[in-house]
């Protein structure tokens, strides 16, 4: 079996939703994991933020908008009386629900279960439209079988017994229709995968399952050589290894949400990224195989937060890293970047929700500089630290503020920590000098 996803833009029009209809509906059984339709839970979260900042009315004329906006696309795509009936229903619970939230008090779970909304609407829409164009599609709600542990991590065997069990118990189709993002947490509450997590629900399903490959489906030909928002004439690859994707990912690729190897390598399931409106182009291939050699391509990860901890007297003493080290951990923060000198280690996070009580920890025992706004860029390939070419990457560092560089760390990735206002700079200088073997 395989499990296909397909992203916001995927399903974001009616042209689109049929593009989807065409690559799945050919006669063999799998599942597929929608995103909401694209735009939904940008607006979602925006209504969830006017609620916490208590702008009534503004969030109740954007949950009217919404619903406009979902009302069109019902006119427009679902023509049978009754299956019409059933989504208009649908869609009329769902926003009584989101207006009755504008009088709730906030909170993290209200948060959670407004932005659920966005994969509820595109799930239940699209499974009737299939019924309507006579595929043999069934909905399994994401919420009876995905759920992730305290840590936030997977919760695999619950995943793979309910799962397991759901199936058996839907009614036999062709197509198993579920929701990406959304899950409970440890505590059986409404919860999710973080933005961008439907790709993550497809590997972990297909984790449980043991498909045979999970296929991305979006806006693109597959993951590019750089990031195409910024840096133009970019490459897609044919090939990855799940190391060079899983660094790609982490380190901001957005084509693919930062967990969604994980499942995939562990369970050695080939991941294929596809373009929904050019099924054609070959995308690219994640797999246990490495394929060429050097750099393969550059991401860049922004929101990042450096920190310099001095301590003359004690850098070098015996347990001044692991005293360090202890007090991030305390506070669940990991570390991406370090480098280290004798009197300083410099090190970065991405998540800065508990940096102050960090700081006020590092410094009983040394001085502390705080950057923010910085970028992590990461040049990926098998075995780029000793391939080489990778030299030309220092002849463009003379071109480019570098604060730090981790290079060696692992072998399939070089990083570079950069103030994020010289970003795309640097990410098109690295593009000319790596790619086009030109000065820039
Ligand atoms: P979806 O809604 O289908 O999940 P996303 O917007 O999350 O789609 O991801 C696809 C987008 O990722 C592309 O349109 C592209 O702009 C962006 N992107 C960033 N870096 C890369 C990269 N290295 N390769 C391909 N796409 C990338
Ligand atoms: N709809 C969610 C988001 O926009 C999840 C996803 O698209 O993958 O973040
Ligand atoms: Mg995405």
């Amino acid at each position: 079996m395989k499990v296909l996803k397909f992203g916001g833009t995927s399903v974001g029009s009616i042209e689109n939703i049929k593009c989807v209809k065409d690559i799945i509906a050919d006669g063999n059984k799998k599942i597929v994991v929608l995103s909401a339709m694209s735009g939904t839970t940008n607006a979602l979260v925006n209504i969830s933020d006017l609620i916490k900042n208590n702008n009534i009315d503004e969030a109740l004329l954007d949950v009217e908008t919404l619903y406009k906006n979902y009302k069109l696309v019902l006119e427009e795509l679902i023509e049978e009386p009754n299956l019409k009936k059933d989504v208009e229903n649908y869609i009329n619970t769902v926003f009584d629900f989101l207006k009755d939230c504008t009088s709730k008090k906030h909170s993290e779970l209200l948060y959670n279960k407004i932005v659920s909304q966005g994969e509820l609407l595109s799930t239940y829409f699209f499974t009737k439209y299939l019924h309507q164009e006579g595929v043999n599609a069934q909905l399994l709600p994401a919420l009876d079988f995905m759920r992730i542990d305290k840590m936030n991590e997977p919760d695999d065997f619950y995943i793979q017994q309910n799962l397991k069990r759901i199936i058996s118990e839907a009614l036999p189709a062709d197509i198993y229709i579920t929701q990406g993002f959304i899950c409970l947490n440890a505590f059986g509450k409404t919860a999710n995968l973080q933005r961008g997590g439907s790709d993550y629900t497809a590997t972990i399903i297909g984790a449980a399952v043991k498909a045979e490959e999970v296929q991305i489906w979006t806006d693109i030909d597959g993951m590019h050589n750089n990031d195409p928002r910024f840096v133009e004439n970019t490459q897609a690859i044919s090939n990855l290894s799940f190391d060079e994707a899983a660094e790609l990912a982490y380190f901001g690729a957005k084509i693919l949400h930062p967990q969604t190897v994980m499942p995939a390598r562990e369970a050695n399931i080939p991941v294929r990224l596809k373009n929904t409106m050019d099924p054609k182009s070959y995308g690219t291939l994640i797999s246990k195989d490495f394929k060429g050699e050097g750099i393969k391509a550059i991401a860049a990860k922004d929101g990042i937060t450096a920190i310099k901890i001095k301590s003359a007297r004690m850098l070098l003493a015996h347990g001044f890293l692991k005293k360090v080290f202890e007090i991030f951990e305390k506070h669940e923060t990991s570390i991406d970047m370090i480098t280290t000198s004798e009197v300083a280690v410099s090190l970065t996070i991405d998540d800065d929700k508990n940096l102050k009580a960090i700081i006020e920890e590092l410094e009983k025992f040394s001085t502390v500089e705080v950057d923010n706004q910085q970028s992590i860029i990461c040049l990926v390939g098998h075995s780029v630290v000793r391939h080489h070419e990778t030299h030309r990457l220092f002849q463009v560092l003379q071109d480019i503020s570098v604060r730090m560089i981790s290079y060696g760390g692992s072998n399939n990735n070089i990083s570079l920590l950069v103030n994020t206002n010289d970003k795309i700079t640097a990410l098109k200088q690295l593009n000319s000098y790596v790619f086009e073997f030109t000065t820039a």
